[in-house]
């Protein structure tokens, strides 16, 4: 075996890389980014999440791995996504000495995330007084085996025979370390560790509080041919660990590869322990080997990113950045489970604990509602299925109907901590479960829009319809009537500007609030008429009449929105009556500086806004103002908004597209697309921000694709910002896949998948689409 040449791993036989703008490069390992680019190597396929550590560890690294919808909790606390264990250490052994960025020079070195196969590559080569080592990787967890993961690692010594220990180990010993609250705490206790033959080892944990079984398998073989002098391969268990262990006799320019099969399933998704199928899992994995492996994780990916990408030509740049983002999506996209949802960190965190917000119906959903419904199906499952857990917290406050926990875990309880750590480090109580009632409608909202934009019935008949009558009626209880001012308020609330922590008509609330009522009324009669016995059979079980479904209507007219003459919202009764201040410097990213005259205890007093609010509910409903008032609001929230929060930015790049500023969105889609990449919050170290990756898909399609819905017909007024010469990229439509190609002025579309027709409006004028029938339109 004398290899001359290094092939890089990926450019072997079974992987060849991508093109230049699907990878994310690190050609340098920086210790104070770390963390940073683990979160943003992360690797996963919707079940599980797992950071992009460097597989050999690191004094300051942080190896976090997750199954989306396993949950505990210490003692007093909320339940967090768990840490299990870790299955991805590698540690080679040169002459005793571990082969390490801590202690050893690194001469050469280059990790490529692949966002098109979501493949993790490495390339490093290390030095010390012995000589240099080369070494390669390669990972994933497949997407189309969700329960397996595999990595194939090489090493090479380039300038002297040594003694090799190779050794592969599942560490038992992770802890939740990224948390706001506590100190580090272990979730689990390992409860088993075996070995089977050489080649195999099992771990078994338990949660804490829940008793969760998490089993975690691995097996590993040495690639022939193997040294001449042999080969001693071990499994042991180790403190709390399994390991792996070859070793052998290295001879200098030899190469030796080594794949490692890991399993991963939980009691969540079994009823049985389990064992059985982590250890049949890693067999099956060792037969189909790593490229047979990776040949269809790779076709799965295909398949994935056939309905979900967007062509940017004459930016790469941003075509990059773009799909860096969408992966990050797709990986955190649940494979067929109606019990996880996706948290604000998606699964490359324990940071908000795993939590479920509003952050996904009212921001992730949209990507999706037009690329993967079925997925968006599931999210609505997820809260579908919690919405008894929602009627309880409703009627424990004192209300009727449904309302949904600003923070929700596995169970449907709401997990919001009490207290949390302000923007300057301080501890801070926490009234977001109290007052942030806008959720109940966010959640109607997605609801509805997924129902406008997949057409599925089904869903609504059996359980979208529910969920809206719930919120209406809790929305009924909740706003009370001011005889004086023959008007219904919403009063002690928090909106999405969580500076404020308790006022009254909330101009986002109040008018989600009304438009959930009148929904519910318009929805209440519309199934009387075509779905009579559908109504009957869920009005007898809800105990809703007429008389209710009116009542909605009624209270929906004449609930408090507080907008002038000109358009112009007011945030929230009083708000222009508070201090003025304006934003006036912005740092080398972009974003607005903290206006130094205000402290944070100060900001209630001021009209400074965390994020969007006012702007926020004009995004949602575009077609309800006028370019006017979208103008005026701009105008004036824009001075006032610090963007404290991820979620802020679309909004504002969206409604700059609408008013007709295509530079300024522009200005606006860079900062949310980059968010992570750039480290734009400045905290990406504590993992991706869902919210803004796929608010850069929404200002992507909404914005420059300018699809919107209206009466059940799709819209598209596409406006491309100068330097992007094409755009392509397409949505699921009522059951149809809809391709739309773009250039500065004109538009291309076509059906490719489908049985019925669909409208489209495209420049202002309709056509019917049919599948295979292309429609070619120009701006005029
Ligand atoms: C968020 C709240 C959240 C709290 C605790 C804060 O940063 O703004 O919405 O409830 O953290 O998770
Ligand atoms: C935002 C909330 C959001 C939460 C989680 C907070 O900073 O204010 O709107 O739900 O983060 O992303």
């Amino acid at each position: 075996m004398n290899n001359e040449q290094t092939v890089p791993v990926g450019e072997s036989a079974f992987l060849k890389p991508s093109a230049e703008d699907w990878l994310i490069l690190e050609d340098k390992i920086n210790e104070s980014k770390l963390r940073f680019q683990e979160t943003i190597f992360t690797l996963g396929n919707g079940y599980i999440g797992a950071r992009g550590i460097l597989e050999e560890g690191h004094s300051k690294n942080y190896a976090g791995t997750y199954i989306a919808g396993v949950y505990d909790r210490g003692e007093g606390q909320s339940y967090e996504i768990v840490n299990i264990p870790n299955p991805v250490n590698v540690e080679i052994l040169i002459n005793g000495k571990k082969l390490s960025t801590e202690g050893m020079e690194l001469i050469q070195h280059q990790r490529i995330l692949d966002t098109q196969k979501a493949v993790l590559r490495r390339h490093s080569i290390f030095s010390d007084t012995g000589g240099r080592y080369e070494y390669e990787s390669m990972r994933f967890f497949s997407l189309s085996d969700i329960h397996l993961g595999a990595m194939t690692f090489s090493m090479r010594l380039l300038d002297a025979d040594s003694h090799v220990v190779v050794k592969t180990t599942i560490d038992g010993a992770t802890r939740n370390e990224i948390r706001a609250a506590g100190e580090p705490i272990q979730h689990y206790t390992v409860t088993q560790r075996s070995t089977h033959g050489d080649e195999i080892s099992y771990l078994e944990a338990k949660t804490n509080d829940l008793d969760i079984v998490i089993g975690v398998a691995s097996a590993g073989e040495m690639e022939k041919p193997v040294p001449e002098s042999g080969v001693t391969v071990r499994s042991y268990t180790e403190g709390e660990s399994t390991v792996q262990e070859f070793s052998f006799e290295a001879k200098k320019g030899d190469k030796y590869q080594f794949n490692s099969y890991i399993s991963i399933y939980s009691s969540r998704e079994l009823k049985l322990a389990p064992k059985m199928d982590c250890i049949n899992g890693v067999k099956m994995a060792r037969r189909h080997g790593i490229s047979g492996l990776l040949k269809r994780h790779v076709k799965a990916w295909a398949s994935r990113w056939e309905d979900s990408d967007i062509e940017v030509v004459g930016d790469p740049q941003s075509q990059k950045a773009l799909r860096f983002d969408m992966y990050h999506l797709l990986i955190a996209a649940p494979p067929q489970d109606i019990d996880v949802s996706i948290a604000p960190k998606a699964l490359s965190s324990e940071w908000y604990n795993g939590h479920i917000f509003w952050d996904t119906e009212i921001h992730v959903l949209p990507f999706f509602i037009y690329t993967q419904p079925r997925v968006a199906r599931d999210f609505l499952m997820y809260r579908y299925r919690r919405l008894q857990k929602a009627r309880q917290a409703s009627k424990d406050r004192g209300y009727k109907g449904a309302l949904w926990p600003w923070e929700s875990a596995a169970s449907g309880e709401d997990e919001t901590p009490q207290t949390w750590v302000n923007f300057d480090g301080t501890r801070i109580p926490v009234y977001n479960s109290l007052r942030e009632h806008h959720i109940a409608s966010d959640i109607a909202y997605a609801v509805l829009h997924y129902y406008e934009a997949s057409g599925d019935e089904e869903f609504m008949l059996r359980y979208g319809a529910e969920m809206i009558f719930e919120t209406a009626r809790f929305w009924a209880s909740r706003a009370t009537y001011e005889s004086e001012k023959q008007c219904y308020e919403i009063k002690e609330a928090i909106g999405p500007n969580e500076f404020q922590e308790s006022v009254d008509n909330n101009s986002y609330s109040n008018y989600l609030a009304k438009w959930v009522l009148s929904s519910g009324s318009e929805l209440y009669y519309n199934l009387r008429n075509k779905h009579p016995h559908i109504l009957k059979a869920l009005a007898e079980r809800l105990k809703l009449q007429n008389r209710e479904a009116d009542n909605w209507r009624e209270i929906a007219g004449k609930i408090v929105f507080l907008i002038d003459s000109k358009g112009l919202i007011e945030e929230f009764e009083g708000y222009f009556g508070k201090k003025d201040v304006t934003i006036n410097e912005w740092d080398e990213n972009n974003m607005p500086v903290w206006p130094s005259t205000v402290s944070l205890a100060e900001v209630k007093g001021t009209q400074l806004v965390k994020q969007a609010d006012v702007l926020l509910l004009l995004n949602l409903f575009s077609n309800d103002f006028s370019v006017d008032a979208k103008k005026v609001n701009l105008e004036y929230y824009e001075k006032r908004t610090v963007h404290k929060s991820s979620l802020s930015i679309p909004s504002y790049a969206i409604m700059a597209l609408e008013t007709g500023d295509i530079e300024k969105a522009f200005e606006y889609f860079s900062l949310a697309v980059n968010s992570d990449l750039h480290d734009v919050y400045r905290n990406t170290d504590h993992g991706m921000h869902a919210a803004a990756l796929a608010g850069a898909w929404q200002i992507a399609i909404y914005g420059f694709g300018g699809i919107r819905l209206r009466k059940g017909d799709l819209i598209a007024n596409p406006a491309l910002p100068n330097r992007w010469q094409k755009m392509k990229f397409r949505l699921w439509f009522k059951n149809s896949l809809i391709e739309f190609a773009v250039s500065n002025n004109e538009t291309k579309v076509i059906m490719l998948k489908g049985q019925r027709s669909v409208n489209i409006e495209l420049y202002g004028n309709r056509y019917c689409l049919e599948k295979g029938k292309r429609v070619h339109a120009s701006r005029k």
